[in-house]
């Protein structure tokens, strides 16, 4: 249980020598009751290597805040509600400062300052702020109503954010369904889509992964990755990852719906001019949770996006040329994962 570690050496004004000399500042699990439950989380605190004496440990007061934050997200978490660092991303998601968050649905100044702080929320404030997360329009919406909260140009600025985000939502609303009528022939598992049923999450996840994972990520060398990762998951487990169905293309393996999935809400794309081409570079816009993923998933992904890190579109192109299940299939047609779990080994 008590697992403690030194995190680093820093000279402070010691309270038990009275004077500024190096102590360690050190970490460790600890318990600690919140709301009257037992909750487990991580305390750091000073320690004093020169006293004699056996209380040797202080905590001064902005240590102090930190645990007591730490103990109250972990209350957050065993309870299912946001925790001060979700609650912040909302609030970043719209460009907009605790105030002016906390003002937008209707509450004091200093509500969400607290939540972000040291309250724990009640669950109707919570369902509240994952509304403004999940429904862009819900958060406009409330914008609306209580737009006198605010002067003329705060609200024209924020409104333009939330606007924004409405037009990015309702895009994305679009794609998905694009994607669900591209895939209409796939709804049962085969060796096409890897005996797995498209899984619109986990694809965001996996591109929002790579997006991470990778620096420099163009739409080819994605479409390249994303095929690598559904071929070693079949190879290692004998079902694909994310239902995708890849086609023999010029550039190696692509998947259907390739123009829409790369709008999911876990990227962004930015246009570029390369040699008077427009190429189209894939980067973060969400945090992508480990939690999204089984353990071998990503394992599957940890492999992939070393092995890769460093090619260009190019040389993953090429690589991909080399694979039997490009050189056994004809131009145009799909490609079966009974011949992509061949893949070479990847070192
Ligand atoms: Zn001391």
């Amino acid at each position: 249980m008590s697992k403690e570690y030194l995190i680093k050496e820093i000279y402070v004004d010691c309270p038990f020598c009275r004077n500024v000399h190096m102590v360690e500042k050190r970490r460790r699990e600890t318990q600690g009751i919140v709301k009257g439950e037992i909750v487990d989380y991580k305390e750091t605190f000073y320690l004093c290597p020169i006293t004699n004496e056996e209380e040797n440990e202080f905590v001064p007061a902005a240590l102090m805040d930190e645990n007591l934050l730490r103990a109250r997200d972990a209350y957050r978490k065993l309870k299912g509600l946001l925790t001060s660092d979700e609650i912040a991303e909302i609030r970043k998601f719209y460009e907009v400062t605790q105030s002016e968050f906390s003002n937008l649905l209707g509450w004091g100044d200093i509500t969400v300052t607290r939540y972000e702080s040291k309250k724990i929320q009640d669950e109707t404030y919570d369902s509240i702020m994952r509304m403004a997360r999940e429904n862009p329009l819900f958060t406009l919406q409330s914008l609306e109503k209580h737009k006198a909260k605010f002067s003329e140009d705060k609200y024209r600025r924020i409104r333009r954010k939330v606007v924004e985000r409405v037009e990015e939502s309702a895009i994305q609303y679009l794609k998905k369904q694009e994607i669900s009528s591209i895939y209409v022939n796939f709804k049962e598992e085969n060796e096409y889509n890897g005996y797995k049923i498209l899984d619109l999450d986990k694809v965001a996840s996996v591109i929002g992964y790579f997006a991470h994972s990778v620096i420099n990520l163009f739409k080819v060398k994605l479409m390249k990755l994303l095929w690598y990762a559904d071929a070693l998951h079949f190879k290692r487990h004998g079902k694909a990852m994310t239902g995708l169905v890849y086609k023999h293309m010029t550039y190696g393996a692509l998947p259907l719906a390739y123009d829409e999935i790369i709008h999911l809400p876990t990227v962004k794309i930015e246009e570029k001019i390369i040699c008077d081409e427009i190429s189209y570079k894939i980067i973060p816009n969400m945090k992508v949770n480990v939690s999204d993923f089984t353990v071998e998933e990503l394992d599957v992904l940890e492999t992939i996006s070393t092995k890769f890190k460093n090619y260009n579109s190019k040389e993953i192109v090429e690589y991909m040329h080399e694979e039997r299940a490009y050189k056994e299939t004809e131009p145009y047609n799909i490609i079966s994962f009974n011949i992509s779990k061949e893949l070479r080994e990847l070192r």
